[in-house]
């Protein structure tokens, strides 16, 4: 058997670029994107990229060079995805609501050869230029991308987008197959909701493994109509980019997920998948005046989903899967995987089963719920909480040029994913918290999220956001800020105290916020998740009630969380 070598015709190393190859033989007469009144079929998309991969080599980048762009969902950005990896380089897409100081420390650590900026984005990008000046061996050469379908003539440096594409001599690729599955495709650059942001580098293996087994899960069969309300910048778009090519889909672009952007495309396009976190549920519902014309699949994730939100767009038309993933794991490898058995089940309890983020995708080798000091899996039992681990090619290489935290997150075979969960008996794992939010109150662990979900269950409740405030004998005490749906959020229609009493009703005593605070919105990171750090310093700041600081509370929950006691925070 060992005598046996691999061969280039049997042994060809695993890239998503190869997704891009066949759409353009399979499906080359197909819309491939759209974007206002611009398309391109999938043969139009390949020759664009090999042009563009080609005018890529010309400007001397090379293996390992990290090409950035700074732009919304756009063709352009679409197509970088595949051309920068075809020219053997990386790419990193840049969240574009970060400001010029953020985009500069990212160009600070990434060192870019070049970097793609959406006309709307140059100023951010030059200042973002300007304030790294000194500090990094050479700068970025940047490239203006202007509007694809209506041009803004908006200009910084020589060179525009579709100059370049057309600079690329296509007759001159292929230049670079990838020589190593392991090569580097993509950099991300986390959001830092729980430490600074840190450069999660993708293997080409990672990407293409991680996109198949989405795929499957998910169950998306060819030619889907896929609508980019998802930011391509996070985690390459949950790996759709490369993900649509595969199933020679049609990628609707938006420039934002406005409620106007989607709920057109839903109507001209006939969108038949979407990917939203449940941030965007709040747009959807509230826009939402007609029924859809279709159905719609949309994939969720990125935080917990609150099982009354999931049950309240289900009703809109909308067929929703959830799922778990993070950064560091090539976006999405955890899968709430639906079982017939279940449709059967009141609207309710599907929705409570469908919060739980599930088991692992196909191609994560496997995930698991473990208590850190012991490293052994916590007993399935839908209670006892401890770590979520996983393994598999889908978890990146490691932080770019940041080996402690890379050795931080790695521990005896296993990613640890910061996450707090259960396993239930039938093998699902359910997200508690982050190991940060998790809060303490007189040795037992509160899950901010438990006590979320039941305050969504309130006919007011817009968002929630539950965190530690100090008590003077408990140590930590649930804090909720709420933001009321607009019908309700006149002065005075809700009360703090009928907010408590609806928790009092749901949940263990010691779990019930007391204190809540009535908020606007709810303060959000750069990728739209609620910054509870922010909101810890803002709790640490109010003060109880006398009565508060005094009652006892009732009975502790079944919840614990490893060993852990007041001191001993995961
Ligand atoms: P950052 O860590 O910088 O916020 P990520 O997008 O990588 O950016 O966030 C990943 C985190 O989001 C996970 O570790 C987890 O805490 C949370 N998350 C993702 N999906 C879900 C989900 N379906 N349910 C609960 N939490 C989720």
């Amino acid at each position: 058997m060992d005598s046996l070598p691999k061969r280039d015709a049997n042994y060809v190393p695993l890239s998503p670029v190869t997704f891009l190859t066949r759409a353009a033989n399979v499906y080359a007469d197909r819309i491939s994107v759209v974007y206002g009144a611009t398309s391109f079929t999938w043969r139009q998309t390949h020759r664009r990229c090999r042009r563009l991969a080609a005018a890529l080599q010309a400007l001397a980048v090379s293996k390992n060079d990290v090409v950035s762009v700074l732009a919304p969902n756009t063709p352009a950005l679409y197509e970088l995805h595949f051309a920068v990896p075809m020219a053997g380089a990386v790419i990193n897409a840049i969240n574009t609501r970060l400001d010029a100081a953020n985009v500069a420390s990212i160009i600070k650590h990434a060192e870019p050869k070049v970097l793609f900026v959406d006309y709307q984005y140059i100023r951010v990008a030059t200042d973002a230029v300007k304030a790294v000046m000194g500090e990094v061996r050479a700068l970025p050469l940047l490239v203006v991308i202007d509007d694809i379908d209506r041009p803004t003539g908006a200009r910084v440096g020589e060179l525009e987008y579709e100059q370049l594409v057309a600079r690329g001599d296509p007759a001159r690729y292929p230049p670079r197959p990838v020589e190593d599955e392991w090569d580097a495709v993509a950099l991300n650059y986390t959001s830092g909701t729980t430490s600074a942001p840190k450069g999660v580098v993708y293997s080409h293996r990672g990407a293409y493994l991680n996109t198949m087994g989405l795929l499957l899960q998910w169950g998306v069969g060819h030619e889907p109509i896929y609508l980019w309300s998802l930011p391509m910048f996070h985690c390459n778009g949950w790996t759709f980019t490369w993900g649509v090519a595969a199933r020679g889909g049609t990628n609707v672009c938006i420039r934002a997920p406005t409620a106007d952007a989607m709920y057109s495309a839903f109507a001209a396009h006939g969108v038949t998948h979407m990917c939203a976190a449940p941030v965007l549920f709040n747009i959807l519902l509230e826009a939402c005046r007609e029924p859809l014309p279709r159905p719609v699949e949309v994939l969720t994730g990125g935080a917990p989903p609150p099982a009354a939100l999931l049950e309240r767009v289900e009703r809109l038309g909308f067929h929703v899967t959830h799922a778990y993933g993070m950064t560091e794991a090539t976006g999405v490898v955890m899968v709430c995987e639906w079982r017939e058995q279940w449709d059967a089940l009141p609207p309710s309890e599907r929705a409570r089963l469908k919060a739980r983020q599930g088991v692992s995708a196909l191609t994560l080798a496997d995930a698991d719920v473990k208590d850190l000091k012991t490293m052994k899996s916590v007993p399935r039992d839908g209670a006892t909480m401890g770590e979520v681990v996983l393994r598999g090619s889908n978890v990146m290489k490691g932080y770019l040029r940041n080996p402690r935290a890379t050795a931080d997150a790695f521990r005896d075979g296993w990613f640890l994913t910061g996450d707090v969960g259960v396993i239930h008996p039938d093998g699902y794992v359910e997200i508690k918290d982050r190991s940060k939010d998790v809060i303490i109150s007189g040795g037992e662990n509160i899950s901010s999220v438990e006590v979320e979900a039941a305050l969504y269950q309130h006919p007011a409740v817009r968002e929630v956001a539950v965190v530690a405030m100090p008590h003077p004998h408990w140590g930590e005490t649930p804090c909720a800020f709420v933001s009321l749906k607009r019908e309700f959020s006149g002065a005075g229609e809700v009360s703090e105290q009928e907010v408590v009493s609806f928790c009092r009703n749901r949940m263990a005593h010691f779990m019930v916020p007391r204190k809540v605070v009535f908020v606007e919105e709810l303060p959000k990171n750069s990728t739209g998740k609620v910054q509870k750090l922010a909101l810890r310093d803002m709790a640490r700041g109010l003060r109880l009630r006398a009565a508060d600081k005094a009652t006892p509370p009732a009975a502790p929950g079944p919840a614990r969380h490893g060993a852990s006691t007041p001191a001993a925070r995961l």
